[in-house]
Order: structure tokens, then C-alpha cells, then sequence
């Protein structure tokens, strides 16, 4: 993680101001930055976003610089608004989302006083030549991925003994997740949650804890999977908090795995939202990788569902110290961050930002405190139900599958 390395934010850039410009049918996006910064910029389709990558950028304007106008009417504008941030270690990125198709017409670095300004040239384009553009950068990419492919990562050693419990920040970097009033971030409150958590777990000395995030990064939802099934995780909990537009008073904390088929529409609707965190920093939502139709995969995967549940049942009774429950408090569907077939995997929504008691209670430390300990309880009567089920504490099949 070179990008974190004491003294590398002194030749960090920061951008201090941004704006947009529209000239005939050119708009410009416009960072202000403290040195020279290099971009690369693309297309992509569905939704229609313009990508911009940089190298590690700070972003020291309002979180809100690149929302929507409220009440733009007429013709739509070409950015219909943009988002900013972090995106991997050492690498920023900017995602513009077209209110209309347009293409890249350049990017560059204009010197002025006291810095530069980072200009994002885009031009409206009819559909075909959208269509191309996007094509191209389909292809450019590829290339680049291909040149970029170093040496395979090789799987951590199995942990000696103690179970594994993987903990999941949900979002991360430059995809907040969910926003609520007083510039409060999913992201953040997760995060804050995941590692109280974490250090309650290694306090008990029965757990070995791997995050999936150690810092405000983004980390694509496969990534996430990957982590998992390459530590040979027993246990995996990403952690989340649920926004409703139209809240009626809804709150409370719900538990969800997977399942092909959703439970119910509202776990349908988040399974989407939260399937559409590597959209929203602009990577191609990639499908799973197919549909594996082995008989022991199958097995596998089964005998993994049942212990997801029960894993999900067991932290709705214990939850009941931490706090309110959602009145359905344990709900499935096709969460692709829960997909790892050998791993038991549950996705727990703390509550809603749009509930203003769920928020408060979130943003204490107090609270986090009694939640991880509730978590803690159930994690232990999980494991201690499952040590008389294989000698390993493992499960049958674990880690065999390819
Ligand atoms: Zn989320």
C-alpha cells in the first residue's frame, strides 16, 4: 500500500475547486489542482459514465461538489453529475454521469498560478459514435490488463487452527453507499463498526480477523469474494446500512443471505443496490462466473447455505442486545459479495440512515461497542454449534472447491 506511506502526501496533488464549463456542445470539467496531474479518460455504456483515472489525488472540496443541480429543466446537461475519490491504492478516479451521450475529447493539464487546472474536455455525440467510442475503450482496456498481468497472487496459507472470520466494510473510496443528512457516509459508519468488531474478536484470542478494507479504499465486490476464499474463511460478515427515500418509519437492523431467488421486493432492491457498488466507481459490472454445474460444487454450496442460515438465525437472537430489529429481520437475495460457494456469508444491514434514531445510534461509539459485543455472543454460538459437526471446525468440502 505504498500509497499510504508517511511523506507520500506531501507530493500528493489536491484538487481545490471544481467547475463545469459549456461552450456550444463542449463541456469541460474542471479540477483545480495544486501539481501537475495526468489522466486517462473513457466511456462506458449502461449507465452512460464518463471514467476518469488518475493517480492519488486529494479531494479537499464539498462531498456534495458534484450532485445534481435540484430543478434543472429543459435539455438535460451532458454531466448530469459527477462523483470523485479514492479508487485503488495510489490510484484516484473521477465517474461523470452523462445526462446525455457524449465522448472524450482530450484531457489536459493547464498551468496557472499557483498550480494547474485538470481539464475533462468531453463533446455530445449521437448514439453511433457514442456506441464507438465506448467500443474502443472496451478494447483499450483490455490491452491494458493484459500488459498490466504480473505475477498471480498465491493463496495465504491455511490459518493454523483458530476459525477465520472475514469482515467486509461494505463500499469504500470513492463509493460512499449510502448518504445521509449531515454528510453522514455509509462507508464510513461501516467501517468504524467493522473495526470495533475486529478488535472484540481478537480480544476473545478464538478468532483469526481478516478485513476486506483496511483503510477508505475502494475494493470491487469480487475482490471482496476473493479475500475470503483465499484465507479460507469459516465465517463471512460484510457490514452495511440501508437508505430508504421513502423511509415511513422504518428501522432497525435485518440480516440477509443469499439466494437465488429473493425473499421479498424490498431485499430484491437492496440485493441491486448494493450489487451496483462497482458501478457506481465506474468498473464494468462483471457477472459471476457462470454457472458451475458440478455435482460436489452443488453439494458445497447447499451444505454452505445451511450455514449461512444458521449463522443469520443466530445473530437475529442475539441482536436483540444491541438493538431494534427490522420486523423482518432475516431476508435473502442474490447479494453477488455472498456468492462464495464454500464460505458461510451473511450481509448485515446495521439500519437506516433514513431513520433519524437508527442514525444516531450508529454514530455512537457506545453503541458500536454493545453491537460487536452481541456479535461476538452469536459468532461464538455459531462456531460452538458447529465444532461438533467436523473435528477441523472446517466444513465438509471447504477449500476443495476450484
Ligand atoms: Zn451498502
Amino acid at each position: 500500500m505504498a500509497g499510504f506511506v508517511v511523506g507520500a502526501a506531501e507530493a500528493q496533488p489536491v484538487a481545490s475547486a471544481v467547475r463545469v464549463e459549456v461552450e456550444g456542445n463542449v463541456t469541460r470539467l474542471i479540477f483545480e489542482t495544486s501539481a501537475r496531474v495526468e489522466a486517462e479518460a473513457y466511456v462506458l455504456s449502461a449507465p452512460d459514465r464518463v471514467i476518469v483515472d488518475l493517480p492519488e489525488v486529494g479531494f479537499h472540496l464539498p462531498l456534495k461538489a458534484g450532485l445534481a443541480e435540484p430543478g434543472t429543466r429543459g435539455k438535460k446537461p451532458v454531466i448530469a453529475s459527477f462523483r470523485f475519490g479514492q479508487f485503488a491504492p495510489g490510484k484516484a478516479r473521477i465517474v461523470v454521469d452523462l445526462g446525455r451521450p457524449a465522448i472524450v475529447k482530450a484531457t489536459h493539464a493547464v498551468p496557472r498560478i499557483g498550480g494547474f487546472d485538470l481539464i475533462i474536455e468531453m463533446q455530445e455525440a449521437d448514439a453511433g459514435a457514442f456506441t464507438a467510442a465506448v467500443k474502443r475503450a472496451a478494447q483499450e482496456a483490455v490491452a491494458r490488463e493484459i500488459l498490466a498481468e504480473g505475477p498471480k497472487r498465491s493463496a495465504r496459507p491455511p490459518s493454523p487452527g483458530l476459525p477465520v472470520i472475514v469482515i467486509d466494510p461494505g463500499h469504500g473510496g470513492i463509493d460512499v453507499g449510502a448518504q445521509a443528512a449531515g454528510n453522514v457516509q455509509e462507508k464510513d459508519i461501516v467501517f468504524d463498526f467493522a473495526k470495533t468488531l475486529r478488535a472484540q474478536l481478537e480480544k476473545t484470542g478464538r478468532y483469526r480477523v481478516v478485513m476486506t478494507r483496511q483503510a477508505d479504499v475502494f475494493v470491487p465486490l469480487g475482490e471482496r469474494v476473493k479475500t475470503a476464499r483465499e484465507v479460507n474463511a469459516d465465517l463471512f460478515i460484510s457490514i452495511h446500512a440501508d437508505i430508504l427515500s421513502d423511509p415511513q418509519g422504518v428501522s432497525g437492523a435485518t440480516v440477509y443471505t443469499v439466494a437465488d431467488k429473493a425473499s421479498d421486493r424490498e431485499a430484491a432492491r437492496l440485493a441491486e443496490k448494493e450489487n451496483r457498488a462497482d458501478s457506481v466507481a465506474g468498473l464494468e459490472g462483471s457477472d459471476d462466473a457462470g454457472d458451475v454445474s458440478d455435482i460436489l460444487f452443488d453439494l458445497t454450496r447447499r451444505e454452505t447455505r445451511t450455514w449461512s442460515h444458521a449463522f443469520a438465525r443466530t445473530l437475529v437472537n442475539y441482536w436483540g442486545e444491541a438493538g431494534p430489529l427490522n420486523k423482518n429481520p432475516h431476508r435473502s437475495a442474490g447479494f453477488r459479495v455472498l456468492k462464495a460457494p464454500d464460505v458461510p456469508s451473511i450481509l448485515l444491514e446495521l439500519g437506516y440512515l433514513s431513520s433519524a434514531r437508527d442514525t444516531a445510534a450508529l454514530t455512537r461509539p457506545e453503541w458500536r461497542g454493545r453491537a460487536a459485543e452481541a456479535m461476538v455472543k452469536a459468532v461464538d454460538a455459531f462456531f460452538s454449534n458447529r465444532s461438533g459437526t467436523s473435528a477441523t471446525g472446517k466444513l465438509p468440502g471447504a477449500g476443495s472447491v476450484p
